[in-house]
């Protein structure tokens, strides 16, 4: 039996995690946390039965105590650290949004326990420090997110050095076909129409600028540890190819299947081996037609700022990063409007100075510091 515990329960990889430990007969629920969701989270407490919780706030942490008197129940960030001292999960599934888990996956990587990550924070704003820990410790750092499990299925270990490029597909979100003009009036509600993938809110837009591939492009550095000029980025509309290895005799190798989270998640809980699951939807190839554009970075200048940050290193990332979170929250919030995300993220990065090998103090002060930045902006 492999206990696992989920960062992130109540969000759309959290619950999709639940879905696929089901369906597998090893796998039990050790652990559950969540922000402010407490409903679900309940709901999921009297399904899995686990044995230690954590929510952001000691409110709601002594009203699930008091509910659930065997339950131990943490709260906040030192809640996450706590359950990581424990040491009694096998598999760690990192599914958290935004930076709040940082921290407890550092600590986590101590444990020497495969940690399942989906969270992009992680690697794109400390991917120096966590990869090096993790090297240091041996610990399995394998990703959920779709396209970097297409890479490691693929290449079926993290340091195949036959491969020559990584190609990261990108579906081209919703404006893929869109003016520069058209961008302009963009609502929310628009952007947040995903062609192809049903996720949460903060990632959808993120698709619709294609910020998303850019931090995917940091993460796919850091995981792989391929220098930027061999990861490429290509547009496919149909999201079928969930990414592609190059070699360096010439040959692709590229991973397909429904545009489905719960075989990359699967995936990540069983690496490396596979396992009967979860079949959400069949793959059938017959009549599908697959195409590959080149990104327009004129059009999505968010994604070549993105790379760019990433190859500069430092505390960039993490600057794009915040500037780009807090963006966003404003557009969905009907603040801004979708042009004014570049406008925001620009602008932090035009002022930011770079600290070369930050300290994770000192990343979490630029995260902090542009947030401030940003708290009274008038646009
Ligand atoms: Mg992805």
């Amino acid at each position: 039996m492999k206990n696992v515990v989920i960062f992130g329960s109540t969000g759309s990889i959290g619950k999709q995690t639940l879905e696929v430990t089901e369906k597998l007969n090893d796998f039990s629920i050790l652990g559950l946390t969540c922000g402010k969701n407490i409903k679900l989270l309940i709901e999921q407490i009297k399904k899995y039965n686990p044995k230690v919780v954590c929510v952001q706030n000691q409110e709601d942490a002594k009203e699930i105590n008091s509910a659930f008197p065997d339950l131990s129940v943490y709260f906040g960030e030192e809640g996450l650290l706590q359950i990581v001292k424990e040491n009694k999960y096998d598999i760690l599934v990192v599914a958290t949004s935004g930076i709040i888990s940082v921290k407890a996956v550092l600590k986590a990587i101590e444990n020497q326990k495969t940690i399942a990550l989906a969270n992009k924070e992680t690697l794109v704003m400390a991917g120096d420090i966590v990869m090096e820990k993790a090297r240091k410790y041996s610990t399995p750092i394998v990703p959920i997110d779709s396209e970097h499990s297409a890479i490691l299925q693929c290449m079926n270990t993290f340091d195949n050095k036959y491969a020559k490029n990584l190609w990261i597909t990108a579906s081209g979100g919703p404006f893929l076909n869109s003016s520069r003009e058209d961008m302009k009036n963009f609502t929310s509600t628009e952007a947040l129409k995903h062609p192809r993938w049903n996720m949460g809110k903060k990632i959808t837009i993120d698709c619709s600028t294609l910020v998303n591939k850019g931090l995917e492009v940091i993460e796919a550095h850091h995981l792989y540890n391929f220098n930027y000029e061999n990861i490429k980025v290509v547009i496919h509309p149909q999201s079928l190819v969930h990414s592609c290895v190059e070699f360096i005799d010439g040959s692709f190798l590229a991973q397909m299947g429904v545009p489905s989270m719960h075989i990359p998640i699967q995936y990540a809980l069983t690496y490396p081996k596979r396992h009967e699951g979860i079949k959400s939807g069949s793959f059938v190839p017959f009549g599908k037609t697959l195409e590959f554009f080149e990104p327009d970075f004129k059009k999505f200048p968010l994604l070549k700022l993105t790379i760019e940050c990433g190859i500069s290193g430092g505390i960039m990332p993490a600057i794009l990063n915040a500037a780009n979170e807090v963006a966003v929250y404003k557009f969905l919030n009907n603040e801004i409007k979708f042009l004014d995300i570049e406008h925001i993220v620009y602008n932090q990065i035009e002022k930011a100075k770079n600290i070369s090998n930050p300290t994770i103090e000192d990343i979490f002060e630029a995260d902090k510091r542009v947030r401030k930045n940003l708290e009274a902006i008038k646009l």
